[in-house]
């Protein structure tokens, strides 16, 4: 080979062995990581085409639905938001957008592209958002749809969500949630709490690699979806409208054309990403093996096993204990601590990694994940022990071997 060339083959991907103890992407379960050597099959193949249906019977549980319409959108999480707003959401509709984070942003600054009347009603980094402030902006704005978070990964807050469906039905509109930070780890409830469509990522609690979102889409709005469909086959080759309604103004994420792909029709869309659908077919195997009560108890021992650690170290936890994530916990950086010279050592000397903070809390605060296959004893403490050491050798006054005792007791 040209010595040239030679150079350019760089040597076989060999990452370090780091614990991913932030915000997500976390470590991938073993098991997800083999299914996804599986062979590929074609699109059409009976095999591949049962595996579809098994990923929709196996997500229902984990959304806590019966809807029909359970499936994946390819692509990172965001991807299931885009696929969700730009086929529910037409230019000039009205959307409600309970916003107490980032992710919040994100969903209006998706809107805004599709030409939506934005309203929002906004809380503090920190907070959520109460349900009569919901039930006021509802009566205040009539929105086409109102659309929020479950836990926001940004603020580690969780938005309670009983009752939002009874207060959009009751306003004849429809409404979306984006999971994906909390989707195998904490209780997805869609049809108890009525929402229409909820969203996931496999990056957080389902223990999976970024890259494939599970979505699902109650009858109701997989009604008002099909309405705007512009042709009955939902395919015109040409790209004209027929004039049937206001066009999904995108093809990759119009999630009629998605439908008619995963039902029995099986009209071509895009070819499925046959890798991911193993991985995605894995996580739920994993959660459901597992069962998901016993799941959200391993999330919510690991949650209050950090907690109890980083205040055992004398640090202030970030945000209302009421409702914080059981998966992500905030954590004030101390005045005379370098916060990113803290994430250096834990990376270099534990092969740790801890997530820094967006927005206003950037600078302020870490947050630290234990989610999937990392809400694992173990791994909470080496993580509580390790930090506990390089904010020692940051010159931090702290008491000394409080942390892991402490969380070892919160773990229960
Ligand atoms: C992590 C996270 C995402 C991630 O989206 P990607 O496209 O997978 O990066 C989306 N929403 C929330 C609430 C998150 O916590």
């Amino acid at each position: 080979m040209p010595p040239e060339l030679d150079s350019l083959l760089f040597g076989e991907i060999d990452p370090p062995q780091r614990l991913l103890m932030g915000p997500g992407p976390i470590n991938a379960h073993p098991r997800v990581l083999r299914a996804m050597s599986a062979d590929l099959l074609g699109q059409f193949d009976p095999e591949m085409t049962g595996f579809m249906n098994q990923i929709m019977a196996l997500y229902r549980p984990i959304f806590g639905t019966q809807n029909q319409w359970t499936m994946l959108i390819d692509g990172t999480a965001r991807a299931g938001i885009e696929a969700a707003l730009v086929s529910m959401v037409a230019p000039g509709d009205t959307v409600l957008v309970v916003n107490f984070g980032r992710f919040g942003l994100l969903l209006t600054e998706i809107l805004t592209r599709i030409g939506a009347r934005i309203e929002t009603v906004d809380v503090p980094w920190g907070e959520v958002v109460p349900m009569e402030t919901i039930a006021a902006a509802i009566e205040r704005t009539s929105p086409r749809l109102v659309a929020t978070i479950h836990g926001d990964t940004s603020t580690t807050m969780a938005q309670p969500l009983e009752g939002l469906g009874d207060l959009c039905k009751a306003a004849g509109a429809l409404s979306y949630v984006d999971a994906t930070a909390t989707i195998g780890g904490m209780e997805l409830a869609a049809d108890r709490w009525g929402v229409d469509v909820v969203s996931g990522g496999l990056q957080k609690c389902l223990g999976g690699p970024s890259g494939s979102a599970p979505i699902t889409i109650s009858d109701r709005a997989a009604e008002h979806i099909f309405s705007r469909r512009h042709t009955e086959a939902g395919i015109r080759m040409d790209g004209l409208s027929d004039g049937k309604g206001p066009r999904i103004g995108s093809n990759y994420f119009d999630l009629a054309m998605i439908m008619d792909y995963w039902s029995e029709k099986r009209l071509n869309h895009h070819t499925e990403a046959t890798s991911m659908l193993y991985a995605a077919r894995e996580c739920a195997r994993v959660a459901l093996g597992e069962g998901l009560k016993a799941r959200f108890a391993r999330h919510a021992s690991a949650g209050a096993a950090m907690t109890a650690g980083l205040r055992a170290m004398g640090l202030t936890v970030f945000g209302d204990d009421a409702h914080r994530m059981t998966n992500v916990t905030g954590v004030y950086i101390p005045n005379s601590v370098d916060g990113e010279a803290v994430r250096k050592a834990m990376r270099e000397l534990f092969e740790i990694e801890i997530g820094t903070a967006f927005g206003p809390l950037q600078g302020k605060i870490w947050r630290l994940g234990a989610m999937g296959y990392n809400a694992m004893k173990h791994k909470v403490l080496l993580t509580l022990a390790a930090l506990e050491a390089c904010l020692r050798m940051e010159g931090y006054a702290l008491p000394m071997g409080e942390a892991v005792p402490a969380a070892i007791e919160a773990w229960g």
